[in-house]
């Protein structure tokens, strides 16, 4: 799986999974655009770790949901190393709420970051990478996105939206030998789930089969492989890394 030469942009990479899948890929020898919205300073902390261990990496702010800011990024990425080759769409937020009680704004946000930014940044390097005949992208779904969850209404509808648009450009890129797939974590330990009550994790192991939460190095794993030589013959697939939660 070494990745000398390949130019990676993962989103929302500042912490959690993002973080971990930069992580990660620079390991494997991919030079690495660290995407961050907020935290510079996070952003940077990824970047120093990944130089300090022999790697090429650099911070780029960009909402992803704002299409003038993620073309300024891809613009970036192409200014330094006139390529790229692997894109995460990984940025993602949750404003849960009941469906009878969320508030229209609570849905645009989500839809916006978790769908709307997927769109945006693979149509972004879409160009690019069908004039290098050369493209890999995993999209970061949840597997809440095949099954629903009360109190997701927002969150559940845009990671079903990632994983149709997933197929969809997986056929549409396909003959230019760009390949569009998709994980679908389970419970995965962030700060994005740390906000869960005891009651709610307990619950949620008990649905686990593999007895325990996923960690980030769980899901950067199958990235990795999914970007890599050895997944040349699959595109447009959702893979599950749930520890068997939903079959
Ligand atoms: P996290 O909150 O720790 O990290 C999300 C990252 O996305 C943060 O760095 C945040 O700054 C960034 N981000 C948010 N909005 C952004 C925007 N508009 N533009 C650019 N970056 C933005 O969460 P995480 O658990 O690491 O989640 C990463 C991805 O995995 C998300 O797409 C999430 O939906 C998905 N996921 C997580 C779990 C889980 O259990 N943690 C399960 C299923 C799916």
């Amino acid at each position: 799986m070494k990745m000398e030469g390949k130019v990676a942009i993962v989103t929302g990479a500042s912490r959690g999974i993002g973080r971990e899948i930069a992580l990660h890929l620079a390991r494997l020898g991919a030079k690495v655009a660290v995407n961050y919205a907020g935290s510079e300073a996070k952003a940077n902390e990824v970047v120093a770790q990944i130089v300090e261990h022999g790697g090429e990496a650099f911070a780029v702010q960009a909402d992803v949901a704002n299409s003038e800011a993620v073309d300024r990024m891809v613009k970036e990425v192409l200014e330094r190393w006139g390529r790229v080759d692997i894109l995460v769409n990984n940025a993602g937020i949750t404003r849960d709420n009941l469906l009878m009680r969320m508030k229209e704004e609570e849905w645009d946000a989500v839809i916006n970051t978790n769908l709307k930014g997927v769109f945006l940044c693979t149509k972004a390097v879409t160009r690019q990478m069908m004039k290098q005949r050369y493209g890999r992208i995993v999209n970061v779904a949840s597997i809440v996105g095949v099954s629903g969850n009360p109190g997701q209404a927002n969150y559940v509808a845009a990671k079903a939206g990632v994983i149709g648009l997933t197929k969809t450009a997986a056929k549409e890129l396909a003959s230019r030998n760009i390949t569009v797939n998709a994980v679908a974590p389970g419970f995965i330990t962030t700060d994005m789930t740390d906000q869960l009550s005891e009651d709610v994790r307990q619950a949620m192991l008990q649905q686990i089969p593999l007895a325990r939460f996923g960690n980030p190095e769980d899901i950067a794993h199958v990235v990795a492989f999914l970007v890599s030589d050895g997944a040349s013959y699959m595109t447009g697939q959702t893979i599950h890394v749930d520890g068997g939660m939903v079959m």
